[in-house]
């Protein structure tokens, strides 16, 4: 096996990796559909869903589910899914969770890696009030997806694209309220993930 390539590697020297943070509080099917076309759409090799450790834009606003808890419902719902990986970089990292340092990160692990940060319209149009977004601009290319009732706009100097995706109106907010007042999640999560959450009373 060639240097800095991965089991599963495609030929080449490097692997296309997409890399799509979240909270994952839970992951639901707005996750997931998109994380498949993107992968189709870039011929990616891999998407890894990385769970953060602390999303430190959300604390203060909300409860947040431990991080094992959400690094599971991640595993359980990518289970059998071969271009999907659950990813516990940024909680091995552990802190506050800067996208910049997961892109440092497996920068450094594959050197010839192909690295494209996948994000929700909402997420990217907020790209400059991440941590050091000049590195990020320099050091990844984007790919964003639109979500329903936010129009994709992207700062400046950021290389992307835009790829679309079936627009599914759903939210880890309102899965968490969902859970809260005893309603159903199926077909809307995984049912791995819902088993889960279930067992373990998260939203409860
Ligand atoms: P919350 O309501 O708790 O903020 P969320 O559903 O927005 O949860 P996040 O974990 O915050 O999920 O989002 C992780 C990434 O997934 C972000 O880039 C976000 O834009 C994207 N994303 C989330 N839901 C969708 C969706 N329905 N369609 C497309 N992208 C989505
Ligand atoms: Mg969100």
């Amino acid at each position: 096996m060639a240097a800095g390539s991965a089991p599963g590697a495609g030929v080449g020297p490097g692997r296309r990796i997409g890399v799509f943070g979240g909270t994952f509080d839970p992951p639901h099917v707005g996750h997931l559909v998109p994380a498949l076309f993107v992968a189709e759409a870039l011929a990616l090799d891999v998407v890894l869903l990385v769970v953060a450790n602390v999303p430190w834009q959300k604390v203060g606003s909300r409860p947040i589910s431990p991080a094992r808890d959400r690094l599971d419902m991640v595993r359980a719902a990518v289970d059998g899914v071969d271009v999907l990986e659950a990813s516990d970089l940024e909680i091995r990292r552990g802190g506050d969770t800067f996208t910049v340092d997961t892109i440092a990160e497996l920068r450094s692990q594959g050197p010839d890696d192909d690295l494209v940060l996948i994000l929700g319209s909402d997420a990217a149009s907020g790209l400059d009030t991440w941590e050091r977004p000049d590195e990020l601009r320099r050091t990844c290319r984007l790919a964003v997806v639109e979500r329903p009732g936010e129009p994709v706009s992207v700062p400046d100097g950021f290389r992307h694209v835009t790829v679309p995706v079936p627009q599914l109106d759903v939210s880890s907010t309102v899965l968490r309220d969902r859970a809260a007042a005893g309603l159903s999640l199926r077909y809307l999560v995984p049912d791995g993930a819902v088993a889960i959450l279930e067992r373990r009373r998260l939203y409860r």
